[in-house]
């Protein structure tokens, strides 16, 4: 009886794990497509300043409409890209039309910081400064409104070597975030060293605000550490106004989630956004 149920759990185990692998390959394939084919676009999710309603700046979050699959999301396809290295190429890509973007809120008169999420294999690569550097260039993008996103996994391991990548950013007149704060592996002796000027608290904490008391204590610690290291916080994945008022009460004012908006295309943005 057991052998057999064993067998069989068996069996399925290993259909599933053929059907991941076929579903990875099929991804990948169709990632090497997707960037010659152009089936990318970003949205751009409003960070507010939850006192005055001022929007500060967005998160650049990429969409790919395949288009037979239709919206695959980027957790499914961002570690595949990671993977096989074609995130290098795909985030390149990522910058320069965030950075475009920029520019165009800019001509509209909505001047606002933009934040990209960097992949560990971006953060890790040595071309990263000088595709950066070229980006910035081409298109005058000004370079105090760029927020890179990292999170604390890429900085950990040589710590030596991250602290002079984030550096050599910052010499550009770029900021840095680190991104899911509070969900990584990184000690609180080393955020002390990195040249980073924003924590984002990761949506997790935020979630349960205000039925959790773990998480509210945890948030609240976040933002007081915030502030003692000089660090500005925003508080990820906010959906209600309780979440945001626990927020404000505990001095984090900047806050990005579903209460005050989604990720918006291009032309939403430009279409309703309070000029600045
Ligand atoms: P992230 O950087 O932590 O981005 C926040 C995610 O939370 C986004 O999911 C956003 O749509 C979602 N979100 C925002 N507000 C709320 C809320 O109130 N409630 C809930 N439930 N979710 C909210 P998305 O767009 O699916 O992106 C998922 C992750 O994929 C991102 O997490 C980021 O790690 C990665 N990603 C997205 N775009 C890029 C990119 O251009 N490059 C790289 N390397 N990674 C990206
Ligand atoms: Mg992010
Ligand atoms: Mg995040
Ligand atoms: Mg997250």
């Amino acid at each position: 009886q057991a052998k057999a149920k064993g067998r069989n759990t068996y069996h399925f185990y290993s259909q599933d794990l053929d059907e991941a692998a076929n579903e990875r390959l099929y991804i990948e394939n169709e990632l090497r497509i997707a960037i010659k084919a152009q089936q990318f676009t970003l949205y751009y999710q409003p960070q507010v300043n939850s006192e005055s309603g001022e929007v500060l700046g967005y998160e650049a979050l990429i969409r790919w409409f395949h288009p037979s699959e239709g919206n695959i999301p980027p957790s499914k396809f961002i570690p595949i890209a990671e993977a096989t290295g074609l995130i290098v190429e795909l985030g390149a890509w990522v910058l320069e039309e965030a950075c475009h973007f920029s520019r165009r809120l800019k001509a509209a008169g909505k001047t606002a910081n933009i934040s990209i999420n960097l992949s560990a294999r971006q953060f890790k690569d040595a071309q990263l400064i000088s595709t950066l550097s070229d980006i910035i260039h081409r298109t005058g993008m000004e370079p105090t409104l760029l927020h890179l996103e990292l999170t604390e996994s890429m900085l950990m391991g040589d710590v030596e070597a991250a602290i002079i990548q984030l550096r050599d950013i910052k010499a550009l007149g770029v900021s840095l975030s680190i991104d899911d704060f509070g969900t990584g592996y990184s000690s609180l002796s080393y955020i002390k060293r990195f040249p980073v000027d924003i924590l984002k608290i990761d949506r997790s904490f935020v979630k349960d605000i205000p039925e959790d008391p773990n998480d509210m204590e945890i948030t609240a610690a976040i933002i007081a550490m915030a502030q003692k290291l000089n660090l500005q916080v925003i508080a990820e994945g906010v959906e209600t106004e309780a979440q945001m008022a626990f927020l404000a009460k505990n001095n984090c004012y900047i806050v990005q989630g579903y209460y005050y908006s989604p990720p918006l295309s291009e032309a939403e943005i430009l279409r309703f956004a309070p000029a600045m």
